[in-house]
């Protein structure tokens, strides 16, 4: 039976070294470390995100403004918001809550927030910079906070066959460089994979990034291996993972659950990131 990795407690634990860090920077600076929040559109489970962010955020002594805008904001709306907030010393991290409305071009404005305030990681040279194997304050959050997760089991990464099932610029692609970095070998797989479950079996650390209620199955995993579920489905019926849990927890040696794994992860990183950006001014 595996053993539960308890992202909750990974996070708390997290979230108490940013506090102590926005402390200290408060009374060196004279203000908080601030982070904008900037959502647009009515999409519900953006709402819960930006909520949840933002409560975290005053537990962590930072200071949040938020932006809600309208489904209909253009394009240049939302680029003068982003140059307004680039240019205020008193922000030190830009977070744009994704989907965007499907008539804005996302990449755009991922790329308009000045690396230098990226709390996302996902500017084109902080992921050039994860990509080259060169040092950088912004690493994408939920990748990020699935190694903190690995690492919390104690396995070594070094060496292991480490296989990531999804290639979105957000998880699968920076999951897999890190783990890269962390010197495992690493097999992408996607939509186009063929044999997926002969694959995902030779895995010691099978990372699902997905987005289909439990398409990992047990029989789809190797005895004692890492098992981590990105993966965030709802239907009417609640939040399901990308991994078949009660399934897949007879066979592995460690697995997240969903809720309580990588999304309070994803959280943590990302407050990690907005203080770790204002330290360094
Ligand atoms: P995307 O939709 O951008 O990417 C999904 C990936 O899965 C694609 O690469 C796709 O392949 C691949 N895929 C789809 N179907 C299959 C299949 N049958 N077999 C193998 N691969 C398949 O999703 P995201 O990466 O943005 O998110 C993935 C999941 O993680 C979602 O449920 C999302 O809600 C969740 N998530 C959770 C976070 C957290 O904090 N817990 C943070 C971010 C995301 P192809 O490229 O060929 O289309």
């Amino acid at each position: 039976m595996a053993e539960i990795i308890d992202g909750k407690a990974v996070a708390s634990r997290i979230k108490e070294e940013v506090k102590a860090c926005a402390d200290r920077f408060e009374k060196l600076k004279g203000r908080k470390v601030g982070l904008a929040v900037v959502k647009a559109g009515d999409d519900p489970a953006s709402a819960i995100y930006v909520r949840n962010k933002i409560k975290a955020c005053e537990a962590c002594n930072i200071s949040s403004s938020s932006y809600y805008l309208d489904g209909n904001v253009t394009q240049l709306e939302l680029t003068e918001l982003i140059d307004a907030l680039n240019a205020d010393s008193n922000i030190d991290g830009i977070l744009v809550q994704l989907p965007l409305p499907k008539h804005i071009d996302e990449r755009a404005v991922l790329s308009r927030i000045s690396p230098e305030k990226d709390a996302d990681g996902f500017h084109v040279v902080n992921a050039g910079k994860l990509f080259l194997g060169e040092k950088t304050k912004f690493v994408a959050c939920t990748p990020c906070g699935i190694i903190e997760l690995i690492k919390s089991t104690g396995v070594d990464i070094r060496g292991k066959h480490a296989v990531v099932v999804g290639r979105s610029n957000i998880v699968g692609k920076p999951i897999a460089m890190l783990l890269l970095s962390n010197d495992a070998t690493v097999t992408v797989c996607h939509s186009r994979t063929k044999d997926l479950a002969e694959i995902t079996r030779t895995a010691d650390i099978l990372v699902a990034a997905v987005g289909k209620k439990h398409l990992i199955t047990a029989d789809m995993v190797k005895a004692g291996s890492i098992v981590i579920d990105v993966g965030m489905n709802r239907d009417e019926s609640g939040l399901y993972g990308d991994v078949d849990f009660d399934g897949v927890k007879q066979v592995a040696g460690y697995i997240t659950p969903v809720p309580g794994g990588v999304g309070p992860m994803t959280i943590a990183m990302l407050l990690r990131n907005t203080v770790n950006g204002a330290l360094d001014e």
